[in-house]
């Protein structure tokens, strides 16, 4: 459940609380014998369940709180990294032409008795502007999320990047007038198509930034064209230029999906650049607000120092593993890996060491299950691993697998060379002899014990 959600629902049952506690309404006595209400609970009882609530509802707040606190973080660091790309790419392209105009006006300075010379900075200090305006307008139309390498193992927006666009318009006059403005924007690449048929199949072969599209075409209109688009889940912006312009049309296509709108009596380079750049930017806007969602996602479900699934998650996961299970019939099987004497390894190693150790392992951990095995880290040096719809010995088998790869692996840390072992319990969740989850974690965890009692370095079962 979301947090807001479980706090509206607190907010809603409280308020019914207070409601009822005014009116002295007995509102706990919903139990009914012989037709007589009685009062199930005491006044006392219902005063303790608001204080409860509203103890619910303070820490609900709280969690709120934080978690909107942490998706702006989120947000801000991937505009901060992209920020600092853009401010990379600008210096670097920006210091030649910036040193030339300073140079020239220096030279100026200099030679103001000598009009053959200032003449001659003047042409180069036009130049120079003119290289500046270049940059900027570049600036402008960039996707910003396009990067390339730079000095010291960073990396900076590339400046250089084309804009795809693809125009699907019927009418060649149309076309032509939006062609002839784009020309002049070297970077911006324009593709026609003239059906709606037709642009389907190039999107399909290409990506695109941005679409223009005429309302009116040979197969439909733009309404039916952004409606396969939707179809086929393509996600890329579209502005309407249409002859055919009027308001409702107009709220209708951006109702349906589209960025923008521009009657083509209104189109000019002016009015073009603008929506190709608002365009984009909002685009950009939006999947930086999808990825830090993602992250978001991502941050709530997996283990920061290996990436693997966390505690949380592996409990939803084996709730819902069991009930599939049973539902289906199928039996499946719990692992609880334990490393041996980690404690051994920080304290001679250091904990970077251990830390290092245990992202190796989740690695390789990894690599040795199916992509519908559940690799979690349960907790400090423990994980945890669940194999739906397998047997024992298909069990044993990923298991002795596992743990042979970790054993003969050599662990370098700041030049020194050691190996590790580790110990597996395993326990059988049988359909014909359901467990509960809980019941099925203390099963993995006594057969874990007796791996670690027989020595370390072994794997026990529990069927
Ligand atoms: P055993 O074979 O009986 O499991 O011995 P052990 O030393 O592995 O077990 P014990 O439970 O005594 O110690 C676990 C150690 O794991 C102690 C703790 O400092 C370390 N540990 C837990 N979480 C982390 C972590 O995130 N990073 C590092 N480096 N160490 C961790
Ligand atoms: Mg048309
Ligand atoms: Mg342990
Ligand atoms: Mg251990």
């Amino acid at each position: 459940m979301k947090s807001a959600e479980g706090l509206d629902m607190v907010q809603r049952g409280l308020k019914v609380l207070a409601f009822l506690l005014k009116k002295g309404i007995p509102h706990n006595s919903v139990g009914h014998q012989g037709g007589k209400v009685y009062l199930q609970k005491s006044n006392g009882e219902l005063e303790r369940t608001t204080q409860e609530l509203k103890k619910s509802l303070k820490e609900l707040k709280k969690a709120n709180k934080k978690i909107l606190k942490q998706q702006k973080a989120v947000i801000e660091e991937e505009r901060l990294k992209v920020l600092l790309q853009m401010a990379g790419a600008t210096a670097h392209e920006l210091n030649q032409p910036l040193m030339a105009l300073l140079g020239n006006i220096e030279l100026m300075g200099m030679n103001k008795d000598n009009p053959e010379k200032v003449n001659n900075c003047m042409v180069q200090i036009e130049e120079a502007g003119q290289r500046i305006a270049d940059i900027v307008k570049k600036i402008q139309t960039i996707r910003h999320v396009e990067t390339r390498p730079y000095l010291g193992n960073t990396r900076i927006i590339n400046l250089e990047q084309k804009v795809k666009t693809l125009s699907v318009e019927d009418s060649d006059d149309d076309f032509e007038m939006l062609n002839v403005i784009l020309k002049d924007h070297h970077r911006i690449n324009v593709t026609r198509a003239m059906s709606i048929e037709e642009a389907m199949q190039v999107l399909e072969q290409e990506e695109y930034d941005l679409i223009f599209l005429d309302y009116l075409l040979p197969d439909g209109n733009g309404l039916d064209f952004l409606r396969r688009m939707e179809r086929k889940g393509l996600e890329i912006p579209v502005v309407v230029i249409t002859g055919q312009g009027d308001e409702m049309t107009a709220a209708r296509v951006i109702q349906a999906g589209a960025y923008d709108y521009l009657p083509k009596d209104k189109l000019s380079d002016k009015s073009l650049s603008r929506i190709i750049f608002n365009t984009l930017e909002k685009d950009r806007l939006q999947r930086e607000i999808k990825e830090a969602q993602k992250k978001m996602a991502d941050m709530s479900t997996r283990d920061v120092l290996t990436g693997l699934y966390n505690r949380r998650y592996f409990m939803e996961a084996l709730e819902r593993e069991v009930s599939r299970a049973k539902r289906y019939e199928t039996n499946m099987v719990l692992c609880m890996i334990d490393l041996d004497h980690f404690k051994r390894i920080n304290d001679s190693h250091g904990h970077p060491a251990g830390d290092m150790v245990l992202t190796e392992t989740g690695k390789m951990l990894k690599r040795c299950v199916r992509r519908s095995d559940l690799a979690c880290r349960y907790g400090g040096e423990e994980f945890a691993l669940i194999l739906p719809d397998t047997q024992t010995d298909k069990a044993r088998m990923v298991c002795n697998r596992f743990r042979e790869m970790v054993s003969k692996h050599d662990f370098i840390y700041n030049s020194s060379r050691f190996q590790i072992t580790l110990s597996i319990g395993i326990a059988l969740f049988n359909h014909s002899n359901p467990r509960t989850p809980p019941n099925l974690i203390s099963r993995a965890d006594e057969a874990l014990y007796q791996a670690k009692e027989a020595g370390r370095d072994k794997i026990r079962c529990k069927t």
